[in-house]
């Protein structure tokens, strides 16, 4: 493993990392990824967590942005098992698929019995506070600092950006959950992370819709199974077929040229 990146940990514990092309990956398991959420949530000097899959490491190769943004994260969890495969393929295996979606929930539990502040930020309207209001049922005790959808392209419009940084302050939070998709949560995550700090902030892509049952998650056995992506393009075809099927294309030549670059560091 390369040791160009700072390491994560807690305590006496540290991780190593994995590269796929210009983005990297911590080497922990879903126990320690939350452990790891809830050391930066205690810390109390902010950061975020980044969710790489497929998608990231082919958007990564031409978005110079994306790379920096993934390298200034504290914590960079594996969403998706070709990555993990891609992982063993190198010879530097990831212990496990840890992807925001899975997380949400434990994540939601331990911050509920801790009295940690969750903000959720993103998806359509309505969608987030329906989110909110599964887990409020499934969790009484969670406080929900709260919850804002702002309209799409916020991010490009100065006055509606600093309107939500200034919600996400003033409900002062230790946990924002931002829901805004990729690349588009990670380049936000960078650039706010110093202003919302102490908050830690998790990209979470397309989970409050799953929690909200507006969208229906894979089956378990196909998201095992690295099939995800498929039944995603099954049930969004339009929006789905140029990410999977024209764009992610290129993740095959990537995955080579990492596993030889790998082999040719190691011999
Ligand atoms: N979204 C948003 N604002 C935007 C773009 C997207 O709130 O400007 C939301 C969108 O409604 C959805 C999530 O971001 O809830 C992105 O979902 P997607 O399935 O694309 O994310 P992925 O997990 O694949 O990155």
């Amino acid at each position: 493993m390369q040791s160009s990146l700072p390491s994560v940990g807690f305590g006496h514990v540290r991780f190593g990392h994995v590269r796929f092309g210009r983005i990297h990956a911590h080497a922990l398991t879903f126990d320690e990824a939350l452990q790891a959420i809830e050391e930066l949530c205690a810390r109390g000097e902010g950061g975020y967590v980044v969710t790489p899959n497929v998608d990231h490491v082919v958007l990564a190769e031409r978005d110079e942005a994306l790379v920096q943004a993934y390298a200034r994260s504290s914590l960079s969890l594996v969403d998706g098992k070709p990555l993990v495969w891609l992982s063993q393929a190198m010879g530097t295996p990831l212990p496990e698929k840890i992807s925001g979606s899975d997380l949400c929930r434990p994540l939601i539990e331990r911050a509920a019995a801790k009295g940690l502040a969750v903000f959720f930020l993103g998806a359509k309207d309505g969608v987030a506070q329906r989110a909110a209001d599964v887990l409020l049922q499934e969790h009484p005790s969670l406080r929900v600092a709260g919850v804002f959808s702002p309209p799409l392209g916020f991010d490009r419009d100065e006055g509606k950006n600093a309107e939500v940084v200034h919600r996400i302050r003033e409900a002062n939070p230790a946990l924002v959950l931002v829901a805004l998709g990729a690349p588009k949560q990670e380049l936000w995550m960078a650039q706010h992370k110093d202003v919302l700090a102490p908050a830690v902030l998790l990209g979470i892509g397309g989970t409050l819709d799953f929690i909200a049952g507006e969208v229906q998650r894979a089956p378990r056995w196909m998201s095992d199974a690295g099939l995800e992506w498929l039944y995603r393009l099954g049930q969004e075809p339009r929006r789905m077929a140029g990410r999977y099927l024209v764009r992610d294309r290129a993740f095959a030549a990537i995955a080579l040229r990492a596993i030889l670059s790998h082999r040719a560091r190691s011999n």
